[in-house]
């Protein structure tokens, strides 16, 4: 543990030094004047790692040229070195310099003359404050590590999750992966595949008259009465997009996909959510796209959604609040 003692006396210096040894202190550097504790300390040095790493200093305050507050002004200045404790060691008669000397960071300050016991324990108090600082600061830096490790697990979490958040149906992705592994095993069995896509109507003004919170809450209803109808083992409702949702029914023909379609417009017309804002009814209502195909090595999986997607413009262009069927193409 390196103690720096500053002092343009002589003697003061070598009693502070005599004492320290005395109770078991052995790195010990001496300085008599604020320039020689710079280059002590490595102040503005390029390299502070070659410099001995003082623990803690004391600090005379009256020294001819730069006194002890001003020393410690600039010592705290130094990013390197502003952690070390500054002990200012002060005469009887200028206690009245000590408010100068906390403002410009001194830690703590002894009176001369300088009693042993009050030294000693002084430094000792400082010391193990020092050391309380810097297992907080290691302990601080390792926090952050582990939660820049949570943040990133949570990350992949999400990614490999198939979950939506919001809604706790199926997301995106794990519809994607889903769709096209039931396109596939459609077309192995010969059998329709039908796909229902659905769209909060006047979902923008919702938010925009009941707040975003508000909006989160209307999806997550929504999203459960459309859980509710997929409810074969095979179907799969899942959240498409922001306020839209889409249904994989497999081995349901149009009329089937356009039934389930119209029982999830009437659940959520059933809900009788207010919405003032919209036109097409004075609550919440789905515009609804319903498609079917038996899938064959002349098709492509996305013109199912694609047909799904046009029929629901349609309901949306012919007054939203309906189901329409794809037209045979
Ligand atoms: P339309 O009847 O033609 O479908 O009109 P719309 O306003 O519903 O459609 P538009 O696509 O213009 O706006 C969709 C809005 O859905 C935009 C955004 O404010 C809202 N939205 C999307 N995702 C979320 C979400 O996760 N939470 C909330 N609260 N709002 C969302
Ligand atoms: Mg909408
Ligand atoms: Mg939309």
């Amino acid at each position: 543990m390196g103690i720096l003692i500053v002092d343009d006396s002589k003697d003061s210096r070598d009693l502070l030094k005599t004492f320290l040894k005395g109770a078991g202190y052995k790195d010990i550097t001496t300085a008599a004047s604020a320039q020689e504790a710079f280059e002590a300390l490595g102040v503005n040095g390029a390299d502070h790692r070659h410099k001995i790493p003082f623990k803690v200093i004391l600090m005379d305050g009256v020294m001819p040229e730069m006194n002890g507050i001003e020393a410690c002004r600039v010592i705290k200045a130094d990013a390197h070195l502003a952690d070390i404790p500054v002990i200012m060691v002060t005469a009887m008669g200028e206690q009245e310099s000590l408010n100068e000397a906390f403002e410009a960071g001194a830690t703590d300050y002894i009176t001369k003359p300088v009693k042993k016991i009050e030294l000693l324990a002084r430094v000792r108090s400082v010391l193990r404050l020092h050391q309380e600082m810097e297992r907080r600061k290691v302990r601080e830096k390792e926090l952050i590590e582990t939660l820049k490790q949570l943040s990133e697990a949570n990350r992949v979490l999400t990614l490999l999750s198939a979950q939506d958040g919001l809604t706790g149906l199926a997301n995106r992705r794990h519809f994607d992966e889903n769709f096209s592994a039931e396109w596939r095993r459609a077309m192995r069995d010969r059998q329709p595949l039908s796909v229902v896509m659905a769209d909060i109507d006047h979902f923008k003004l919702y938010n925009d008259h009941y707040g975003h919170q508000g909006g989160d809450t209307c999806l997550r209803q929504v999203a459960a009465v459309i859980g509710q109808v997929a409810r074969r083992p095979g179907d799969i409702a899942a959240r498409y997009g922001g306020e839209e949702f889409v249904l994989i029914l497999p081995d349901t023909p149009l009329e089937g996909g356009m039934r389930i379609a119209e029982e999830a417009a009437a659940a959520v017309r059933a809900l009788r959510l207010p919405h003032e804002k919209s036109s097409a009814a004075p609550y919440v209502t789905l515009s609804m796209g319903v498609a079917c195909m038996v899938p064959d090595r002349s098709k492509e999986m996305k013109e199912l959604i694609e047909r799904a997607d046009r029929a629901l413009y349609a309901a949306k262009r012919q007054g939203r609040n309906r189901v329409k069927a794809a037209a045979e193409e």
